[in-house]
């Protein structure tokens, strides 16, 4: 979701004349763009600012004009009067509900010559105030982020998102289809809408009732051109039948779920107020599978949560090897300032996190080298997006997001091809084109 936000603060800035730099000892403007979901994230910011204001001290001895220092995101959002106390050279705090008045806020900082902070809930949405002429942010990509959803009323015992983000918010279905529509008309084939529950999705639909996620993919899955469909990050608990038969019924969407568990201990899932138990999320999977037997799942997991014993992270791994995960991210349970598990009895200690940390992420490497290791000698649709690093090779990605690379003519980037998979690397895939298309 930074990079969605990034992209669109990118575009709300080009009208003052600003465009992006890869070299920060260019910029005239820095705009650090953070997460506050787990501590070492938020750690970042304050070493990554040290870094910024001696390289806008050297620019300042060298006769270049003052670099700009903005911080943005949900660091900001939470902390942003410390970080005005712990680094008063920064020129800008904003959240992530603001940055639609980034173009004020960069004027207001110039005149006034002193920090302009803005971490409201704004009435106003952002959505509505941002640049729409055309999607420059994905100009010349094949493939796109679209947010559709934000914030969070789930208050999940660990989690900061429902603090920084705020309460849940759906954009209109019209807006999201005309946002999707200058993405494909500049070029892109493959859209993961974005949401932090972004299976809670209840857009307007215009007619005065609320639009469900699968009725949201439906109308996508008409736009000529967009191939593929796929949405990130989905909750257990918002997933519907319609969307359960979506993955059936609708050919655009990808047959790759990512759908966070967390943990597989009823009574951790309990004390995390998850909402659902083990045996429900593993109930929505059988269902899914069914609906889509070639579905992969991919999912995320907190080892360490107060209160979890031995069993309980054994309840986890269980979890883990009935279900099968092509891919996974996992963390050490990271207390989080005013967040109620933060204050709660039984921290678990570091060295007991690591040890159940290194365990499930062999267990979840195991699973995603055989998920891979599975895809040798099958046929795969794949979405060619640039060039290989090798001459004549091509670049893509399967429907499980898996990187694929083929010998094959750049007339094929920005189609979906099959590809016969031939070999597997340990992050990426080899193949071939089928004969037809090879000569294409
Ligand atoms: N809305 C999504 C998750 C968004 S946060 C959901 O409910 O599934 C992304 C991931 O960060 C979470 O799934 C969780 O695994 C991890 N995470 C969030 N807070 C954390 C914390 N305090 N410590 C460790 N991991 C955390
Ligand atoms: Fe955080 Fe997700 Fe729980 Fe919301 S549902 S509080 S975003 S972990």
């Amino acid at each position: 979701m930074n990079v969605y936000d990034s992209a669109r603060m990118t575009d709300v800035l080009r009208p003052l004349g600003y465009a992006p730099t890869d070299a920060v000892e260019e910029a005239d403007m820095v705009i650090l763009n953070t997460c506050h979901i787990r501590e070492r994230a938020a750690e970042k910011v304050f070493s990554e600012l040290g870094r910024l204001r001696k390289i806008g001290e050297e620019r300042k001895a060298a006769g270049f004009g003052k670099t700009v220092i903005a911080v943005a995101g949900c660091v900001a959002q939470a902390e942003g009067e410390e970080i005005l106390a712990r680094a008063p050279y920064v020129d800008i705090v904003l959240g992530p509900q603001t940055y639609h008045r980034l173009p004020e806020m960069v004027a207001r900082a110039a005149r006034a010559g002193q920090a302009v902070i803005d971490t409201d809930f704004p009435v106003e949405t952002k959505f509505d105030f941002l640049p729409d002429t055309a999607a420059p942010q994905t100009a010349g990509n094949l493939t796109a982020f679209l947010t559709v959803q934000e914030g969070c009323d789930k208050f999940c015992s660990f989690c900061v998102v429902p603090y920084t983000r705020g309460a849940e918010t759906s954009r209109p279905v019209a807006s999201v289809m005309a946002e999707a529509r200058r993405m494909v008309d500049s070029g892109v084939r493959e859209i993961t809408l974005l949401g932090q529950n972004v299976n809670a999705y209840h857009g307007d639909d215009g007619r005065g009732t609320a639009a469900t996620l699968a009725s949201l993919a439906a109308e996508l899955a008409q736009i000529p051109g967009l191939d593929r469909i796929r949405y990130t990050t989905s909750h257990p608990r918002d997933v519907d039948t319609s969307l359960i038969d979506a993955h059936r019924d609708n050919a655009a969407l990808m047959p790759f779920l990512h759908l966070p568990v967390q943990s597989g201990s009823d009574k951790i899932l309990k004390a995390m107020n998850r909402g659902h138990t083990a045996g429900e999320y593993r109930e929505i999977v059988r269902r899914l599978r069914e609906a889509r037997p070639d579905l992969a799942l991919s999912s995320d997991f907190i080892v360490g949560h107060p209160g979890e014993t031995d069993a309980d992270f054994e309840a986890t791994m269980q979890l883990v090897r009935d279900i099968g995960f092509a891919q996974a991210f996992s963390f050490k349970y990271s207390p989080r300032p005013g967040t109620p598990a933060a204050g709660q009895p039984f921290q678990i200690d570091e060295a007991v996190k690591d040890a159940r940390l290194q365990a499930l992420q062999a267990l979840l490497r195991e699973q995603q080298d055989a998920f891979n290791a599975d895809m040798v000698g099958r046929t795969l649709p794949v979405l060619f997006t640039g060039v290989g690093r090798k001459p004549g090779q091509l670049a893509g990605r399967s429907p499980y997001l898996q990187p694929v690379h083929v010998e094959g003519p750049e007339s094929l980037i920005g189609q979906t091809v099959p590809a016969l998979i031939t070999q597997r690397f340990t992050n990426s895939l080899g193949g071939a084109l089928t004969r037809e298309r090879a000569c294409a």
